[in-house]
């Protein structure tokens, strides 16, 4: 599903980096669900991780399970109220997120969408069309790269969240600040 923003953006493939949200933007532990937004802890380095993927020409879509919802420990209201805050602590750093797209669905509820099923990079590559070479997905879990797989798309470990706990074969990076160094510059930012 998608959270934000209300429209989509036809146009030419654009290299996009896939981010999920808690463990690689944002602090999570396991079993511990993110239901207000003043339990969300921007890790200090994100901000600054953002804005220097769209500087070297990424488009930011976050993709994140968020079975909160469907477990009744928070409302869609309360996820978007989540959402708005990380939006606006991004942009307030000059970071931009371009979408995000979630799954409110429990794992017994068998939904397409929530990862590692590619249900919300299929919506969201619908909504804005991916140069699929140059795109990957960065996640703190063996599930972020399975969706990659799944996908069709590069996946990245980010060694934040839950990432030491991985254990599918991928590039790993301390963090999402040292993952977004080590990409190239492809030279145009992505409007
Ligand atoms: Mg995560
Ligand atoms: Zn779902």
């Amino acid at each position: 599903m998608r959270a934000w923003p209300p429209g989509v953006r036809t146009g030419p493939p654009v290299p996009t980096a896939f981010l999920d949200r808690d463990g690689t933007i944002n602090r999570d532990r396991a079993g511990v669900y993110i239901t207000s937004p003043s339990a969300l802890k921007i890790y200090s380095g994100a901000p600054a991780a953002v804005k220097l993927l769209n500087a070297k020409g990424y488009r930011v879509v976050v993709i994140t399970n968020q079975s909160g919802i469907g477990r009744g420990y928070m409302t869609m209201a309360a996820s978007r109220r989540i959402n708005a805050r990380l939006l606006r602590e991004l942009k307030r750093a000059g970071a931009r997120i371009d979408a995000v797209y979630f799954c409110p669905h429990r794992p017994d509820e068998k939904c397409a969408c929530r990862k590692p099923a590619p249900g919300l990079i299929r919506e969201a590559l619908r909504d804005r069309p991916a140069d699929m070479t140059r795109s990957f997905i960065a996640g703190d879990k063996d599930s972020d790269l399975e969706l990659a797989a799944n996908a069709g798309l590069k996946g990245l470990l980010v060694l934040t969240g839950q990432g030491r706990a991985a254990s599918l074969p991928a590039k790993r990076y301390r963090d999402l600040a040292a993952l977004a160094r080590a990409l190239p510059d492809l030279g145009a930012c992505p409007t």
